[in-house]
């Protein structure tokens, strides 16, 4: 490859707060019948005074913890102004300068590297994704372009004006789709976790916006340390795909951009700076509009909101009500119940299903299920948790790993073959030498991979050898 892809992402997710962010109207919106959940501050009717959700405050900072984020003890709203019809206010309260959460990172597992020479090693390495800032804003109306009578019109619907929103920006560490898909499906993971939002992709809960540009590899700008290269490095333009719905047309657009851009910079030519939207019926990125600068939002301090003045105690208070995270949870099924890496990776993806996982060891213990029994009976046969009853559950599993379920004529068949195989330990037993029968029991249950009742096959065995 003659150039590294130098990717940074900004995601928006919807919080599942009750109330919207500025106002009491349910946040509750989506399905509902159009611009009923509105009230004088989400329609930005003139005089109505903002008032901040408590609640969706926390969850934004609860996000920056759970990113490793530093909690500025002081932070403040801003106006982002613009002008479109969603918007009724004409600005949007958005975070500036002085967001609630900055400089966190994420670290990816990173993919399974072969060593050249064969595949008995294989390196997993780490890669560190920094988070530049962690903000909190209000969601915007939507519109709906739409054909009546003929007529070509914009519907406009308020439910979701001002509905809370948490923005993650990271730095610019991405080099490629696959990583970026990595974070994503971590960042859904965690808010999910925190219980702060469903970041369901098709509700619009989670929205993504990759900056793509490329990086010539010359040979004092390779990147073989696998740290973040410095600002100065970065190439002087970004290309900003908007508002994409999907972890899949993310990894499209970025590699259409790839592309794009490493033909304009054959030409020996540099990409334009612009925002561009993602076409899914071609999965390609069509120019939307050439880039805006901050100063182009006149952002200033929101006036009708007071700056927040946080407190330590306040902080590590938060820290404490925050649940396990899955980076953690997952170390720990992988300590505790002896799981492999993928088994816990896979029983840690989803809280409900943890927690089962983790009743479900807590109760199997008195009927001596193990672990692993409910490690493999989870993963393989997928039941439905929601439905499947915890004692239910441990009852399949010891009916499935007695005896009884076994073929008894199979099991005829090989306790013969057995003990034509093992004529000595048959002799030893007939001469008085009795605690061969074990060895006996044991050769049997080899042949099983389920645990099964060692009494019956021992009693089997006995009433064959009299
Ligand atoms: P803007 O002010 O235009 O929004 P920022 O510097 O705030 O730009 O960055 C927005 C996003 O773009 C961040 O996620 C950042 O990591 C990313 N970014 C910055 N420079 C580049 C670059 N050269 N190539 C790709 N992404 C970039
Ligand atoms: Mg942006
Ligand atoms: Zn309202």
């Amino acid at each position: 490859m003659k150039y590294t892809p130098v990717i940074g992402l900004e995601v928006h997710v919807e919080l599942k707060t009750k109330s919207k962010m500025f106002c009491g109207c349910s946040a509750d919106y989506f399905g509902k019948e159009p611009n009923t959940y509105t009230c004088p501050v989400c329609l930005g009717l003139p005089g109505a005074l903002p008032v901040p959700n408590k609640k969706a405050i926390e969850w934004c900072i609860m996000i920056g913890l759970a990113l490793n984020c530093e909690i500025p003890l002081f932070s403040k709203f801003d106006r982002k102004n613009y002008f479109y019809p969603d918007l009724p206010k004409g600005y949007q309260i958005s975070q500036y300068d002085q967001p609630f959460c900055i400089n966190g990172f994420v670290e990816l597992e990173g993919v399974k590297l072969k060593h050249p020479e064969g595949v008995k090693l294989s390196v997993k390495l780490k890669k560190k994704i920094r988070i530049r800032r962690v903000h909190q804003e209000e969601d915007t109306g939507k519109l709906i372009h739409q054909t009546i009578n003929g007529e070509k019109v914009s519907l406009i619907d308020f439910n979701r004006s001002g509905v809370p929103l948490v923005e993650i920006v990271t730095e610019p560490d991405f080099e490629s789709a696959e990583e970026v898909k990595e974070y994503l499906q971590k960042l859904q993971q965690i808010v999910r976790y925190l219980g702060v939002s469903n970041a369901d992709m098709e509700k619009g809960e989670m929205r993504l916006e990759p900056n793509i540009s490329l990086r010539s590899n010359n040979t004092n700008t390779t990147n073989t340390t696998n740290k973040p290269i410095s600002n100065k490095d970065l190439p002087l333009y970004k290309v900003e795909v908007k508002n994409i719905n999907s972890f899949r047309f993310v990894e499209k657009a970025i590699d259409y951009e790839i592309k794009r851009q490493s033909e304009i910079l054959d030409k020996g030519e540099t990409p334009k700076q612009e925002t561009r939207g993602f076409v899914e019926a071609s999965n390609s990125t069509v120019l939307q509009r050439s880039k805006e600068e901050a100063a182009d939002y006149r952002y200033f301090p929101e006036p009708d909101i007071p700056p927040f003045r946080w407190n330590e105690s306040q902080i590590s208070n938060l820290k404490s009500q925050m649940p396990e995270l899955p980076d953690s949870k997952r170390a720990r099924f992988e300590q505790d119940y002896k799981l492999s890496p993928y088994d816990a990776e896979i029983l840690t993806r989803e809280r409900p299903l943890a927690d089962y996982f983790e009743n479900a060891v807590i109760d199997g213990k008195k009927f001596g299920v193990t672990e692993k029994e409910i490690t493999n009976y989870l993963i393989n046969k997928k039941p439905n948790i929601e439905e499947l009853l915890l004692a239910q559950l441990i009852q399949t599993i010891v009916q499935s790993s007695q005896i009884a379920d076994i073929d008894e004529e199979k099991l005829n068949e090989l306790i013969d073959k057995v003990l034509k195989e093992n004529p000595k330990a048959v002799e030893d037993f007939k001469k008085g030498k009795e605690s061969v029968i074990m060895y006996l029991v044991g050769q049997v249950m080899r042949n099983f991979t389920k645990r099964i009742d060692a009494e019956k096959i021992k009693a089997s065995l006995l009433a064959k050898l009299k």
